[in-house]
């Protein structure tokens, strides 16, 4: 499962931003799933636990904001929002599109226990 590696590399990320922040145990971390970033964020959320399983984060929450993709189209100009997670124009079809947005996994922040 590929979301499954995404968790653990993750996991990595947020250990090191805690140890950054001090010793308390990191009650929640949010993150961004862009669109297109090829992320199934409901199967992020279910590999989330499997991934933290026997580490510092084993109780952390993980919060999810999914930021939705934005092509715009050099066909027909339009700036859509694409159905499926391919850069396709949702108003021609084109994919003759820039991505705008929506590409990236981020960790937007970690919140911490005193
Ligand atoms: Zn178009």
């Amino acid at each position: 499962m590929h979301e499954l590696s995404i968790a653990q590399a993750l996991v990595t990320q947020i250990e090191e931003a805690s140890r950054e922040n001090g010793s308390g145990s990191v009650i929640a971390a949010r993150i961004v799933v862009g669109g297109l970033s090829g992320v199934d964020a409901d199967a992020l959320r279910f590999a989330f636990p499997i991934a933290t399983e026997g580490t510092s984060l084993a109780d952390t929450r993980l919060d999810i904001e999914e930021d939705p993709a934005i092509i715009a189209c050099n066909s027909c100009g339009a700036r859509t929002t694409p159905d499926f997670p391919l850069p396709l124009c949702n108003a021609c079809d084109s994919v003759d599109v820039t991505i705008e947005g929506g590409q990236h996994l981020t960790l937007a922040s970690i919140e911490m226990a005193q």
